[in-house]
């Protein structure tokens, strides 16, 4: 999660900053260039909009749109679109300093809703209606009713570095420190895609009138926001959500990248059928969680996926049998000795007699209660079987005989 965090972070700056140390360069280009120059944030943020449909990103679609609509004003482009009036560019700053980072936190806080739902319909209305609003800000009689937000009130080191109103610095700040606490309650795509975001505009505006510097941060940001969604998918892929282990996917490309020796491991949690019927799902899926944290532990440099359901694989790179089964008897035991807090209810039983009335009760009123789990392993090397497929089913095997040989134990 803290990976996540600092990439959220660290690339954008990282592409921000390679654009501002590219204004001079790209300025000094042949005029052949400008036209590639002109396109590429559109293109960039058009290809960011359809990924980010396309992965159920509605939000983060909805701020790209905005972000585009306003690029086109900031940069005169919307000015060839007949129905807009002339009106300067020069105007259109402190409008969309205002709206963006405020519209930015309103969608942080919504929920996502699909494109096409009635929901979706509306917001789209409201933010194509948001640059409608920039320009009749620009109106005269407008904006000198906003002149209030022009005041200056920030401590000089915030905002002597730019020609921003304090308004506008402000808000930028707020919203980055609203993502940013998102970003730790709920990591996810949409909050690192908006950090980019509300941090480009501020200094797309910051950089405005140099338009080749607009066009640099721009392009820098939809940038981000395409690998911050690449990035994403691939996790989806071969991130297992609940329980935060590499996937079966990514076991499969393991398997392809093995050494001369090496040596597979099946666990699977014992009797955990029965333990999601007494104590429900959600308990069952805590279990898995506090089950793959020891996985993820174990020692002798293993590798530990989540294969499917409550089975996890571990992978001892350069390591056989009879030197991995020290660390599996470690991790057995850990498990089994170790004291898992439940939260929540035993799940009612429908026609639940006194007794186990009493007993749903009794561990209702403690709220918290300590399970036992216990775990059975199957170990297998590539010396007894032949391709890495082969040895995952010699593990599987011998797992079935530690199973049969009464569970909670490693077998080979
Ligand atoms: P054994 O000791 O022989 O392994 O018995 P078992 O009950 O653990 O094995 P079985 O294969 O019969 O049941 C596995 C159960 O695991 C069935 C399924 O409901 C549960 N399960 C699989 N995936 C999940 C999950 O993601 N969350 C929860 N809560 N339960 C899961
Ligand atoms: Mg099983
Ligand atoms: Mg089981």
């Amino acid at each position: 999660m803290l990976k996540s965090l600092i990439i959220a972070i660290v690339v954008p700056a990282c592409l921000f900053a390679l654009a501002i140390f590219a204004v001079p360069m790209a300025a000094a280009l042949p005029q052949e260039y400008s036209g590639i120059r002109h396109v590429a944030p559109y293109v960039l943020l058009g290809i960011a909009m359809i990924l980010s449909l396309g992965f159920n990103q509605t939000r983060l679609f909805f701020m790209l749109l905005l972000g585009t609509l306003f690029l086109a004003l900031l940069l005169g482009d919307a000015q060839q679109l007949p129905l807009i009036r002339e009106y300067s560019a020069n105007d259109m700053v402190q409008p969309m300093g205002i709206i963006y980072p405020l519209a930015l936190i309103a969608f942080l806080f919504m929920q996502e809703r699909g494109l096409f739902t009635y929901a979706g319909l509306i917001r789209l209305a409201v933010v194509v209606f948001m640059p409608v609003a920039a320009l009749m800000w620009t109106h005269p009689g407008v904006s000198a009713e906003m002149q209030w937000l022009g005041s200056r009130f920030l401590p000089p080191w915030l905002d002597a570095h730019t020609s921003l109103s304090d308004a506008v610095v402000l808000l930028h700040l707020v919203a980055m420190l609203a993502v940013l606490m998102r970003m730790v309650l709920r990591p996810g795509i949409a909050a690192a895609g908006f950090l980019t975001l509300v941090a480009g505009n501020g200094l797309a505006l910051h950089v405005y009138p140099s338009t080749v510097a607009i066009q640099l941060v721009v392009s820098a940001a939809a940038l981000s926001i395409l690998f911050a969604l690449v990035r994403n998918n691939f996790h989806l892929a071969y991130r297992d959500e609940l329980t935060g282990l590499p996937t079966r996917r990514s076991l499969r490309d393991q398997l392809l990248k093995l050494g001369r020796s090496y040596s597979i491991a099946m666990v699977d949690v014992d009797h955990f059928k029965r333990f999601n019927d007494r104590y429900g799902h959600d308990v069952g899926d805590q279990v898995l969680k506090m089950v793959a944290g020891f996985l993820a532990r174990a020692g002798g440099g293993c590798k530990a996926y989540r294969y499917g359901g409550e089975e996890f694989t571990l992978v001892f790179s350069g390591k056989q049998t009879a030197d991995a089964i020290p660390h599996l008897e470690a991790l057995r035991g850990a498990i089994a000795d170790a004291r898992f807090v439940v939260r929540s209810k035993p799940r009612p039983k429908r026609k639940a007699n006194s007794k186990t009335k009493a007993r749903r009760n009794a561990s209702a009123s403690a709220g918290r209660k300590q399970v036992g789990i216990r775990v059975s392993i199957g170990v297998a090397d590539n010396h007894a079987a032949g391709s890495p497929e082969q040895v995952v089913k010699a593990a599987d095997k011998a797992l079935y005989r530690a199973k049969k040989k009464g569970r909670n134990r490693v077998a080979t």
